[in-house]
């Protein structure tokens, strides 16, 4: 295995310094949440709109999307599931890149999003001018960028990759002698440099729920539950993802539960997960990977705060008023959509190869 080249500049760079929210959860009698759900679902109705959720938003927001015809997913799931529909308007309930890439690719189309508010410290992690001088000093490495950053950033890259599918593309861009440029997740580029042995130079970026995964407190929690097995989310810490029976994206964490003989399950993600796993493996425990630790901090909760920013509220209300939506800058949307476009025909390509196999 190659070694993580080494970089000045990169190491010099101070990453940015940004306000992690304390999103209070909403929590409201049931009724509420009926009539909450019932308007919700005349509106999409009315307006010729399809719910897409990600699997870490609000259950009801997951179980409305399923009901409606929408869609629960991962991101790249997401991004395609708008390409197939002809619905006017999307209702992305996520994070802001997930509403840009929809855009990208569906750029005639309106999407909505329940707030404008809810970023990613991917994303904020890694602003444009910045990475974008930091590619200029390295002209001939290929750019790879995973899916959670913004438009801009995307426009600058080769390729866009999601966690299912990094290992893959890195695999067969150094099987063409590529040297890569990794952004924005730190601990996601450690692993695939490690899956693949590429030549990597990795953008110092995390996420800041799966970097709260404690690696001790898991092998203390592996005793009391041996016959668990433990699926990891690869934006984990290395001493986390160590530990895995299965490294995997969401769809992947929802498919090995599915798929495996076990009836105990340590999930290393974030736990809006949870009411996707207990819909799809019924009769399995699920049980939270520890974060605190023992230095328990308050925002170690494993679960994403601008990921809580989705509300049946606030979905609501972008739908009666056509608030929040997302714009991009045509020039970018063009540039952008090459290397989503790339990782959309590789991930068909492999399907398809997988099948005829
Ligand atoms: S869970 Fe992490 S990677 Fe996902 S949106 Fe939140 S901050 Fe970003």
């Amino acid at each position: 295995m190659s070694p993580i080249s080494p970089d000045i500049a990169l190491r010099d760079y101070r990453m940015p310094v940004y306000q992690v929210p304390d999103t209070v959860i909403e929590v409201l009698p049931i009724a509420q949440r009926q009539a909450l759900k019932a308007r919700l679902r005349t509106l999409l109705n009315q307006k010729n709109a399809v719910l897409v959720a990600h699997y870490y938003t609000d259950g009801d927001l997951q179980l409305l999307a399923d009901e409606t015809g929408g869609c629960v997913s991962d991101s790249l799931e997401m991004a395609r599931f708008g390409t197939r529909i002809d619905a006017q308007t999307l209702l992305v309930c996520g994070v802001r890149f997930m509403g840009e890439t929809a855009k990208i690719l569906n750029p005639e189309k309106s999407i909505l999003m329940p707030t404008l508010e809810a970023e990613c410290s991917l994303d904020i992690g890694c602003p444009i001018d910045a990475f974008s001088a930091f590619c200029d000093q390295h002209p001939h490495h290929q750019v790879v960028v995973y899916a959670n950053t913004s438009a801009a950033v995307k426009a600058r890259a080769d390729w866009m990759v999601t966690s299912g599918s990094a290992v893959d593309v890195v695999t067969m861009l150094k099987q063409q002698g590529r040297r890569i440029i990794w952004a924005p997740d730190k601990y996601l580029g450690q692993y695939v440099q490690q899956q693949t042995g590429a030549d990597m130079i990795l953008w110092q970026g995390a996420c800041v729920v799966h970097e709260e995964f404690k690696g001790t407190e898991l092998e203390l929690l592996r005793h009391q539950y041996p016959q668990a097995k433990v699926l990891v989310h690869p934006e984990s810490p290395a001493s986390v993802i160590q530990q895995a029976d299965v490294v995997g994206s969401t769809t992947g964490i929802i498919k090995a539960a599915m798929e495996l003989d076990a009836e105990q399950f340590i999930v290393a993600t974030d736990k809006g997960i949870f009411h996707k796993l207990r819909e799809l493996a019924p009769g399995k425990t699920f049980i939270e990977a520890p974060t605190a630790g023992r230095s328990a901090t308050c925002k170690s909760c494993a679960h994403c705060p601008w990921m809580a920013m989705n509300t049946l509220g606030k979905a609501i209300h972008a739908l009666e008023t056509g608030a929040n939506e997302i714009l991009v800058d045509p020039a970018i949307i063009e540039r952008a959509r090459k290397p989503i476009t790339r990782l959309l025909e590789f991930t068909r390509d492999q399907k398809r190869l997988a099948g005829d196999a």
